[in-house]
């Protein structure tokens, strides 16, 4: 037997259970219009929230940036790759997510993945909603700590929880703000409560709710009001801001801690220049005006609205994030291969990324999409749908 023959039987099966991901390319700017393999289609699965990605705002500031830096670091944040547009980015952040300081990585998830080991070791216990990101899991593991995973959003078990399991050194209570598959908000304020109760760090990743929650988009500690309560708040660079990148904002004496001690910022290149400049553009329009975000939450109720109306489940989503929930999978993928050929681009989700038996389509609503576009997507929703005999 050959070596690497369980890799080819995984792969057979993964493709005999309709769970082997196909990996469609691009072959146009971001927008709510893209060309996919060579035809053009309407994009609802992207994380472009407010349209940024394509902004010829960010597009100018990304070349003028380039012009006078260049373009990659070529060393670690702590060497040479500090440039004085990453020390802006982190002021910009900070004032405008009202957080004491911020620090940058080159990814929401190395974000994590730098967090909670810098904060939390092998004699501590992380508090974990168990539907959390998989970058919350992985940073969780390299912590070496205890995990213990409460029931999602409830505050309750995480109570009960963490009155079951005592006598460890430090404490986390970690949750995604916006779950990113189901579109719900997690019950900051009572976590807050919980945390304080029992001296807990609280840490909160907003990825899906940067650019979308709060006053202009400062994201969930802004929705709930919670300012400088929350001790750490991971946000992405690379959904609703358009670009890439992660960073984490907080407390002064946290950021100081993780530029000494988050390995990502210590041993893996900075984010690159006209990233941090297209970043820097994206934080300025943000604070300028709230008309994107605006536009993005009325673009997400009209949508909503009207799937629920056709008689479609989309779960429990608060936000933008709008799953249509058809449990099987093979049925996801010839929902979502049927909306396709309608041209209509969104992706059908299933195990691992969410639980099996709980496949969906998660459409992906953008500022930058017209009611024409939302009205089409809709018309095809409903035939599709109707053809499945997902709705009558
Ligand atoms: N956290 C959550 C909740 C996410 O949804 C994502 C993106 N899928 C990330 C972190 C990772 O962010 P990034 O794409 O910037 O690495």
């Amino acid at each position: 037997m050959n070596k690497l023959d369980w890799i080819s039987d995984n792969l057979e099966e993964l493709k005999s259970q309709s769970l082997f991901i196909n990996v469609k390319t691009i072959e146009s700017p971001m927008g709510p219009k893209i060309k996919v393999d060579g035809r053009w289609v309407l994009n609802f699965c992207s994380n472009n929230y407010l349209g940024l990605a394509n902004h010829p705002a960010l597009l100018k500031a990304a070349k003028k940036a380039i012009d006078e830096f260049g373009i990659g670091p070529t060393a670690v944040r702590t060497i040479a790759g500090t440039t004085k547009l990453h020390r802006q980015l982190e002021s910009a952040l900070a004032k405008f997510k009202k957080a004491e300081d911020v620090i940058t990585f080159q990814s929401g998830f190395n974000a994590n993945l730098a967090t909670i080991p810098a904060l939390i070791q092998e004699e501590d216990i992380i508090f974990s909603d168990e539907l959390n990101h998989a970058s919350i899991i992985d940073g969780s593991r390299l912590s070496k700590a205890t995990v213990v995973r409460y029931d999602h959003a409830n505050p309750d078990d995480l109570q009960k929880k963490i009155q079951e399991n005592k006598g460890f050194k430090k404490k986390l209570i970690v949750s995604d703000g916006v779950f990113s598959m189901d579109g719900d908000i997690a019950p900051l304020t009572e976590l807050l409560e919980i945390a304080e109760k029992f001296n807990c760090i609280l840490m909160v990743d907003d990825a899906h709710g940067e650019g979308v929650l709060g006053s202009h988009g400062r994201g969930i500690v802004d929705h709930f009001n919670l300012h400088g309560k929350v001790d750490v708040e991971v946000g992405t660079l690379s959904k609703a801001f358009g670009v890439v990148g992660g960073f984490v904002a907080g407390k002064k004496l946290i950021v100081d801690w993780l530029r000494q001690r988050a390995r990502p910022y210590l041993f893996s290149s900075a984010m690159t220049v006209p990233d941090v400049a297209a970043c820097l553009e994206a934080v300025k329009i943000l604070e300028e005006k709230d008309d994107l975000v605006l536009k993005l939450w009325e673009n997400s109720k009209y949508f909503k609205q009207k799937l629920t109306h056709f008689g479609f489940d989309i779960g429990k989503s608060q936000t933008p994030i709008t799953p249509v929930m058809l449990g099987d999978a093979k049925l996801a993928q010839e929902f979502s291969k049927k909306l396709y050929d309608q041209g209509i681009f969104a992706t059908a989700i299933k195990y691992p990324t969410v639980p099996v038996g709980q496949s969906r389509i998660r459409v992906m609503i953008s500022a930058s999409h017209s009611k024409d576009n939302l009205d089409a997507a809709l018309d095809a929703f409903g035939k599709v749908g109707r053809k499945l005999k997902v709705i009558n």
